[in-house]
């Protein structure tokens, strides 16, 4: 062996260089591990998820700094503990579950105050055992998931109707509410815009021009709008719609929340109605009073003026002038309370109808004598026509006919300055049978087309400031349609202004079947007892003295008892012909006094006397009182002389008074 060769088993030169490379290498290659591992770790620690790293055991062998951030513990001082441990106990079997299996699972970790953060952990098993795995902080998702299904509750369960839609305004979802009130399920209106199918014809148009330029536009907004259902029954929808946007600001969808506001609306409607409907009865009312008043007070001035005149006066023919002004004036007051009262009774569904046989034209031409004076008065043509085929009696009610007559002629005389005014009573037959048909016409200044229907409702003139030209109060005319429809008839109008007016009632004619009774209240003064003796019980001296008067010049014999105990009195001590009795009186009133007397009667087994109630409560019921209480007839105050001679004489008659019931109601 030669010196410089080295001892057999010990490595030569080349060996050692060979070796030397071997070992540079490998620290090289450590030492490149060392600084990917280190350049890994802080990789590691810079995210945000947290990594860990168990044991077989499942002790924790790594964690990175996001397990401080995310649960506030030190990594360091975990080390070695379990990682389950951290998991709330409700969750750590199915935690540990799909850590073997690898499955992702979400599970609540408890942070280190106590706070509850919700992770999401993948993991993989390593060949050696344990895990390596991440951990996601989830909380915040968890939070906004839990809030999206209760509102999605919310939104199903409400009885508000929900509409999702997307930013172009398609729907992407309906709940419950809506499909229950429009009939459409989601399947059916997915992808269209709600416009297109909820919309009809009374939609306002408007509302929807400025619903689309709130969309437009990506603002809010509520407004009520009249939607249709599936089954096009239209239902008012009171609308409130956001936008949402995301996170830039852009807008991701609306929501639109609509509730059924059909039903308020209706009875917002109503109370709207009842408000108009008390305010416009407010307003008649206020007129109204207005009108009576300056109604009532122009006859009083005239009253109060010529009374004072006729008092003043000495020349006879100035006094009968005076007169003869004062009662034109009372007449035209009479007929103003008679219209109030009838329309009060129209209003309480309290009229009577007669039904009884009468002379028809004496009837017509009776009614309408005073009438033809007013106009000839004022130098109208005034003139009355009869068809010869009408029936000389009919059935029927001559005070209603009278009442209808006059008011229609005495519109035609008070609206006409010159010209004619004309009545035509004419026979015609219509299919349901013979007719009545009666034209008050005239040449005065008309009406307009538009105030054909509104003449005939109360209170209604086609001018108030013909109120103060040519009076009245805008009552007649209703009281003339209530009654003609009352008799089973009819009252139309034509005219226009400048043309003169017609005015047709057409009622239906029945003729009496059996022999003709004679008019009630029409008894002849020569049928009159020779001597009758009337008491009349009445406190007023005036009234007392306007009766007796008429009563004396008509032949009779007058007592008088001041009050009600003194005609109980009188009629004991004397067998009258009849009592008239006022209904109020001191000391004791007339239905007291009357009873007093039928009692009377009865204890001494005597024939009553007729007594007649007068008094001025001329309403409804208050005849039935005055019968019930014995009275034999009833007479409204003011008494008129023709209806009081009548009522008188119709009573005391031979073989007429005494029994029978007689009615008599102030003429209008
Ligand atoms: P009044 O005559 O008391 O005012 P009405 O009810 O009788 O009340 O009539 C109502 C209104 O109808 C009158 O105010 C008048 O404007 C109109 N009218 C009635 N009849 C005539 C007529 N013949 N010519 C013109 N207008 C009339």
């Amino acid at each position: 062996m030669n010196e410089a060769d080295p001892p057999s088993g010990m490595p030569n030169e080349d060996t050692l260089v060979a070796s030397d490379i071997h070992i540079q290498a490998t620290y090289r290659l450590t030492e490149a591990l060392v600084a990917a591992e280190k350049k890994m770790r802080r990789r590691v620690q810079l995210l945000s998820e947290v990594v860990f790293e168990t044991d077989s055991q499942g002790n924790l062998l790594f964690l990175n700094n996001a397990w401080r951030n995310t649960l506030g513990y030190q990594p360091e001082a975990c080390l070695s503990q379990p990682l389950r441990s951290y998991v709330m106990e409700e969750d750590r079997s199915r935690f540990d579950l799909s850590l073997s299996s690898e499955s992702p699972v979400q599970a609540r970790f408890l942070g280190v105050n106590g706070d509850i953060v919700w992770m999401e952990c993948t993991a993989t098993t390593l060949d050696e055992g344990g895990h390596v795995g991440a951990l996601r902080d989830i909380t915040r998702q968890k939070q906004t998931q839990d809030e999206v299904s209760k509102l999605s509750l919310v939104a199903s369960s409400t009885d508000n109707m929900v509409i999702i839609t997307d930013r172009h305004g398609l729907i992407e979802w309906v709940n419950h509410a809506f499909t229950r009130r429009t009939g459409y399920v989601i399947d059916e209106v997915r992808g269209l815009k709600p416009g297109s199918f909820l919309q009809g014809p009374e939609t306002d148009p408007q509302t929807v021009a400025l619903i689309r330029d709130y969309i437009a536009r990506g603002v809010s907004f509520s407004c009520d709008l009249l939607n249709y259902s599936k089954s096009r029954e239209p239902y008012w929808a009171s609308i409130n719609v956001t936008p949402i946007r995301d996170s830039a600001g852009n807008i991701e969808r609306f929501i639109s929340v609509q509730s059924d506001s059909t039903n308020l609306r209706r009875t917002q409607q109503q109370l709207k109605t009842a408000k108009e409907a008390a305010e416009a009865a407010n307003v008649a009312k206020t007129n109204f009073l207005a009108t009576i008043s300056h109604e009532m007070r122009t006859p009083l001035n005239v009253i109060l003026g010529s009374t004072e005149l006729a008092l003043e006066s000495v020349s006879a023919e100035d006094r009968v002038q005076h007169l003869r002004r004062i009662n034109e004036s009372g007449e035209t007051l009479l007929r103003l309370i008679s219209d109030l009262l009838d329309i009060s009774k129209i209003e309480d569904g309290q009229v009577d109808l007669e039904r009884v046989p009468f002379d028809l034209r004496t009837c017509l031409r009776g009614a309408l004598e005073p009438v033809a004076l007013a106009a000839r008065g004022k130098g109208l043509d005034f003139r009355i026509l009869c068809d010869e085929r009408l029936p000389e009696m009919v059935l029927g009610d001559p005070g209603r006919l009278r009442q209808i007559l006059v008011n229609l002629a005495e519109n035609a005389v008070k609206f006409t300055s010159a010209g004619f005014v004309r009545v035509d009573a004419a026979f015609a037959n219509a299919g349901s049978g013979p007719i009545l048909e009666l034209r008050v016409a005239d040449s005065g200044i008309g009406i307009p087309e538009e105030s054909h229907a509104r003449i005939f409702e109360r209170f209604v003139q086609v001018d108030n400031s013909t109120t103060r030209t040519r009076g009245g109060a805008g009552l007649g005319l209703s009281i003339v349609r209530f009654l003609a429809e009352a008799l089973g008839g009819a009252v139309a109008v034509q005219s226009a202004p400048g043309r003169g007016s017609e005015f047709v009632v057409k009622l239906p004619l029945v003729v009496p079947s059996a022999a003709p009774a004679p008019e009630v209240g029409k008894a002849s003064e020569s049928t009159l007892p020779a001597v009758c003796r009337l008491l009349v019980a009445e406190d007023n001296d005036a009234n007392f003295a306007i009766i007796e008067r008429h009563l004396t010049n008509a032949g009779y014999r007058v007592d008088r008892a001041a009050n009600g105990r003194l005609a109980v009195e009188a009629a004991r001590q004397v067998r009258y012909h009849l009592v008239l009795m006022d209904v109020e009186m001191p000391e004791m009133d007339g239905l007291t006094a009357t009873a007093g007397i039928r009692e009377e009667e009865a204890l001494r087994n005597l024939p009553p006397v007729p007594i007649v109630a007068l008094t001025a409560h001329a309403v409804q019921g208050y005849r039935e009182r005055c019968l019930a209480a014995g009275c034999s007839g009833y007479l409204a105050k003011p008494v008129r002389k023709p209806m009081l001679l009548e009522t008188v004489a119709a009573l005391v008659k031979p073989g007429g008074g005494g029994e029978g019931e007689l009615c008599c109601a102030a003429p209008s």
